[in-house]
């Protein structure tokens, strides 16, 4: 993997009609993914895409996920129609090297419990309340930068137990208003590939336009890019040993 050039990243969203209306259309006129993407173009070691459900293969085709370094996820009601063949193709390039992060809902999509193997389960609550989000892993890559705390004013509410292996890491944990805590931001490792999954992001709250949770998703795309991606998944037959046998 050449250091020079940018990371390939796509950012993929459900995009339904849910999102084109009221507040999501509002705060996000072309979608959230747009957002995230536009952002995180204006790094110049970033180039990223975008894809969406309607798009042909559900926007998660061979070429475009051979063409990704780093699969961005934003799915919420529509999980279920998400096609095995797609949530195969994602898991085994994450497996093969490909980083991926789910973000906000996607802690239930079909592709994080597969590379997980759990259920994600959570309790939430939608009543706009405030979050604090706390580094609580600050010698982390993804929390470069970040403050030891920072506020987002109108969150959803995730609260713990969460239903996940235990993190690699967990660089983040929120507090919200109602006394609630949740591991908001931890990380993954599948074979040769980095997962990171990150709280913030409700479609009706700005969250996406905060220059801390802009920074986080920059940072782990950095983090997430391949170190190596292989592309035989087979398991070859070595008859001939490097030393002498007996
Ligand atoms: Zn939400």
């Amino acid at each position: 993997m050449n250091a020079d050039t940018p990371i390939k990243v796509t950012v993929w969203n459900e995009y339904t009609d849910e999102q084109k209306k009221g507040a999501p259309a509002q705060i996000y006129p072309e979608g959230l993914h747009k957002t995230i993407a536009d952002f995180l173009n204006k790094d110049k070691e970033i180039s990223a895409g975008v894809s969406i459900i309607t798009d042909p293969e559900q926007g998660l085709s061979e070429d475009i996920l051979n063409n990704t370094d780093v699969l961005i996820w934003w799915g919420h009601i529509y999980h279920h129609l998400i096609s095995d063949q797609a949530v195969k193709r994602v898991a085994d390039r994450v497996q093969m090297g490909m980083g991926c992060i789910f973000l906000h809902s996607a802690h239930q999509s079909k592709p994080f419990m597969a590379l997980t193997g759990t259920s994600g389960r959570l309790s939430w609550r939608e009543a706009e309340e405030r979050c604090r989000v706390w580094t609580a892993n600050p010698a982390h890559p993804i929390a470069a930068g970040i403050p030891e705390t920072f506020l987002l004013d109108q969150e959803e509410m995730y609260s713990e137990p969460f239903g996940i292996p235990e993190p690699q890491s967990t660089v983040f944990i929120s507090w919200f208003q109602g006394g609630n805590v949740f591991r908001s931001g931890v990380t993954f490792l599948r074979e040769y590939g980095r997962i990171f999954y990150f709280q913030p992001g409700h479609e009706s709250y700005p969250t996406y336009h905060n220059e801390n949770v802009q920074r986080v998703i920059t940072n782990a795309v950095k983090w997430a890019r391949p170190l190596a991606r292989v592309t035989n998944r087979n398991c070859p037959r070595v008859d001939e040993p490097l030393e002498r046998l007996g």
